[in-house]
């Protein structure tokens, strides 16, 4: 992948992010995304583990609009990729592959990742939604989440728990199913309960 950077942070220069990301679901190629923007650029300055962690995802896309500016400053020919629209993407092209992929939603205040799967069945109907979870569990609940992410394997997981929070999770978890695609999406579940 062609790759520049932001702030000693990997950022990779495609033109079809989604269309990338299909083949990786497609081919079922385990993959961390992470979408980044000057806020988590900045945290991750002071923040080694985090770096660290957005070093190692197979995919980093501008997502902000500084990252973009800092970017083309420095030469770079690159659009925005808005992570919400980039799980759009690949949720809406998923469903055009002839495998089935399901599709899990962890995090959000409880019921609002209940009421974006439900919005996503309508707008998409052959949408396979394996599970929903909300982002407020006790450590004591973790385990059966985890379980229940081991048994279903789904091939799109995302994660919105808020940052850095979800880039931590996504990466101390995301052996237990991997070969899926796992996407930190902050505030986009309460964007599609509306
Ligand atoms: N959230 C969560 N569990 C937590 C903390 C936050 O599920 O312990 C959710 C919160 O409900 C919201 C999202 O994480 O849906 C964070 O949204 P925000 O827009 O702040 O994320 P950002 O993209 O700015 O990191």
């Amino acid at each position: 992948l062609s790759t520049s950077s932001v702030l000693g942070l990997p950022v990779h220069l495609l033109t079809n992010y989604a269309g990338w990301l299909l083949d990786r679901l497609q081919q079922q190629q385990g993959t961390h995304v992470v979408t980044l923007n000057a806020e988590m650029a900045m945290q991750a300055e002071s923040n080694e583990a985090l770096a660290a962690i957005i070093r190692q995802a197979e995919l980093v896309v501008p997502d902000g609009s500084g990252v973009v500016l800092y970017l083309q400053f420095h030469g770079n020919r690159v659009r925005r990729c808005p992570g919400i629209e980039l799980a759009e993407l690949l949720l809406r092209q998923s469903v055009t592959l002839e495998q089935s992929c399901p599709v899990f939603f962890y995090g959000g205040a409880p019921g609002v990742a209940q009421t974006a799967a439900d919005r996503w069945q309508q707008q998409v109907p052959g949408l396979p939604i394996a599970g929903v979870q909300h982002g407020y569990l006790t450590i004591d609940e973790q385990p059966l989440l985890l379980q229940t992410l081991k048994d279903l394997q789904p091939h799109i997981i995302l994660v919105g728990l808020g940052v850095p929070r979800q880039e931590f999770w996504i990466a101390d978890h995301r052996h237990i199913c991997p070969n899926a695609i796992w996407i930190g999406v902050g505030g986009s579940f309460d964007i599609w309960a509306g």
